[in-house]
Parts: C-alpha cells; structure tokens; sequence
C-alpha cells in the first residue's frame, strides 16, 4: 500500500490529500472559551514551563507560551530530564503544587503504536505525558516520577501523520470484537488526560479532527474533567469518551483536583449531543468496608439521571485498582488517608514489573469475587451498561 502521507508544496505533510490539522478550533459559538476562564486557571496557574528548544520555538510550543504570559520559560536539554522536578524528593511536599504551576513542552521521538485489545485496539502515541490532576493511584507518574506536571507534545503533525500511516495500513475492520464493531479503536490518551490537555494546547483538537476523517478508525480517551470546550469539536461520532467513575466519597479521597462524579455524569447528554461516543470507566474498582453498597448507589444514580439516548449506546470497563510500592511510599508523604484504603497488604499480592518496580494487585480470589459481584450489580441496577471487559 501505498504511504497516504505525502509532502504538500509548502512542505507541510498531507493526509489522504486533506491537510494534516485543522486550524484551530474555534471557541464554542455562544461565549469565551472555558480554558480561559477563572476556573481554567485556577487548575493551570502555571509560573514555569520547561521546554526544549525546538518545542519552544515550534509554532505549537509559542502558541502555548502565549497562552501563558506570565510564566517563565526556562530551557531544558530533554523533557525526560528536569533536575528540580522529576523525581526530585522535595516536591513530594509540593506534589499538587507542582502539577497545576509547571508545564514541560517537548517533541515526542518515538512514534509508535501498540496493540492493546481492552480499552482499545491499539495504544496511540499520546499528545501529552503527565497530568494536572493528582489521583492517589494513578500509574501516568510511573516513568517521570513523583508529581509528573505535564509534558505537551508540540510536534502534534508527527503524531497525527503517524496515525494516518498506521490506519491506512491496517485498512477496513472486518471482525467486530469488544472494542467495537466496525472501527478501529485507539486510544490517544494513556498517559494523560486529553480533557485537560484542551486547556492548554490544541492537540486534543488536532486529534479528534483529524479522526473525524478517518473512516475505519476511532479514538478515545478516558477523563476525569468536563472541558466544555471539548463540546465544540464537532467529532461526527470518531471520538468515543470515557467518563470514568466512582463512588463519590471515593472520588473525593482518591481523585484529587478532578471534576466531581456527578458533574462527570450530568455531562453525559451534553458530549453525546455534541457528536461523541460516551462510554464510563467504571474505575478502579476499590475493596474497602462498604464498597458494594457505594457502587450499587452510583449505578443506581446513573440509572436515574442518563438520558435514554446515552443509555443506549454506553458500555463500560471496569478496572480493578492496581498499585505500587513506590507510588504507596511518596503518597504517605503528602496523602496517607488515600493509603489507608489503597494499600491493603492483607487483600493485595505483589508482582516485579519488568522495569523493577513492585505492582500490587488483589489477590486473585478477591479479585475474581469482586468482578462477579460487581457485574452482578451492573445487571441490577443498570442493566443497559454492557460491560465491555472487566479486568
Ligand atoms: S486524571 Fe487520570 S492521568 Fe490525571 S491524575 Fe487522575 S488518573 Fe492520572
């Protein structure tokens, strides 16, 4: 097959003959954007962005600059390296800090796509590494170490160009399986949250544009924030969202700096309308006194306030908690009420992951009782909820 990528006269890559971005989207019809708004910046008040030279200099890294002006643009030699803030003990102290007042800007070197087979087909190369939010359990940290504030991508065209390449050579879905009929699915955002990437850059924008185009594809990503500026992208059904949920008093110890679940949920309709697919993430899935109970309120919940017309087309994943050694110790630093419930060496058993670190999961038979009795309440209380895989 022939490469669908090929260079235009002005030297900027084409795909399939259409332009390899959009321009940028424009603010939602009826008002400013949210991601400048009070709220926007109150997540992002950011004061430093580290950025490698060709980022900064790159005409997505100045538009993010720009977005920023009060910040101080300092040079750094390689995302991946920032003394002071990676892996640096003193920001344990600083952990939430540190996410919402520094941005790290880079251009990502390794384009490449993994086949996945749970959430997605495959695993895109993500926009962004690393995230505002600060949920106690979550894995995005892993590589940077400690608060991880994000890294945006600028060199989005590779990234899309990829893409395009990629689903051209896979060509037409000829057999459905759980992560979708007929299209191809792709997840673009393992290692962050596109919701609250929109708030600094287009690169989600880029991204669900350029899907839109692409037929026999679809991309997704899971989140924890409502971006109503997410709702003016016009996605033509190319993008599934995944909200993902929990109880609420989980949520409130576990999810810090997220949208609240309600508000994830009261969404729902919002996102359908505006053209995604809405999928949940019923996820993860913590064991503690009461949890079922809490679980069966939230479907219930869910049962009550969705519109029929997202109950129709919604599945799910539900996704056990897994956990680290490492991650456990630096959250005693700054969140050990988040570890009483998260580190549970009574129900847990450990496992070396291939990099060194030590993995927790529950022991298999609590686990496999927890998925059956968390399905069964699916089956009670939200019966339209297909569950596309529950691991
Ligand atoms: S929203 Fe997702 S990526 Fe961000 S901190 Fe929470 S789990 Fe991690």
């Amino acid at each position: 097959m022939s490469d669908p990528s090929a260079a235009s006269d002005d030297g900027s890559e084409t795909l399939f003959g259409l332009d390899a971005l959009d321009p940028p989207p424009t603010a939602p019809a009826d008002g400013p954007s949210f991601r400048d708004s009070a709220a926007a910046r109150r997540l992002l008040p950011v004061r430093e962005i580290h950025a490698e030279p060709a980022a900064a200099a790159s005409p997505r890294g100045r538009q993010i600059i720009a977005r920023f002006p009060g910040a101080r643009v300092v040079e750094v030699d390689s995302h991946w390296r920032i003394p002071g803030l990676h892996g640096n003990e003193g920001n344990v102290e600083r952990w939430v800090r540190v996410k919402g007042e520094n941005l790290v800007l880079g251009e990502r070197k390794t384009l490449t796509t993994r086949p996945n087979g749970r959430s997605a087909d495959w695993i895109a190369p993500g926009p962004s590494n690393g995230c505002a939010m600060s949920c106690a359990y979550c894995y995005v940290p892993r590589r940077k170490g400690y608060a991880n504030p994000i890294t945006v991508f600028t060199n989005i065209e590779k990234i899309v160009a990829h893409l395009g390449r990629h689903i051209a050579r896979q060509g037409p879905k000829t057999e459905p399986n759980q992560c979708d009929e007929t299209a191809w699915v792709y997840d673009i955002g393992e290692n962050g949250d596109c919701s609250v990437d929109a708030l600094i850059s287009d690169n989600t924008a880029d991204l669900v544009h350029a899907f839109r185009r692409w037929r026999t594809a679809k991309a997704s990503f899971a989140t924890k924030f409502v971006n109503p500026d997410l709702l003016a992208l016009d996605p033509r059904g190319r993008t599934r969202i995944r909200f993902s949920v929990m109880p609420p008093d989980d949520s409130r110890l576990l999810d810090v700096r997220t949208s609240p679940v309600a508000e994830r949920i009261a969404a729902a309709g919002d996102f359908l309308d505006a053209g995604y697919e809405v999928h949940f993430n019923l996820s993860p899935v913590v064991v503690r006194p009461g949890w079922q109970e809490a679980w069966a309120e939230l479907l219930t919940h869910l049962d009550d306030v969705l519109p029929a017309s997202v109950k129709r087309q919604a599945a799910a994943e539900v996704i056990m908690l897994t956990h680290n050694r490492e991650l456990h110790e630096v959250n005693l630093g700054w969140h050990p009420r988040a570890e009483e419930v998260l580190w549970r060496p009574d129900l847990q058993q450990a496992k070396r992951s291939e990099n060194g670190a030590l993995n927790v999961r529950y022991r298999n038979r609590v686990k496999a009782e927890a998925v059956d009795a968390l399905q069964e309440l699916v089956r009670v209380h939200a019966p339209w909820l297909r569950v596309r895989y529950a691991f």
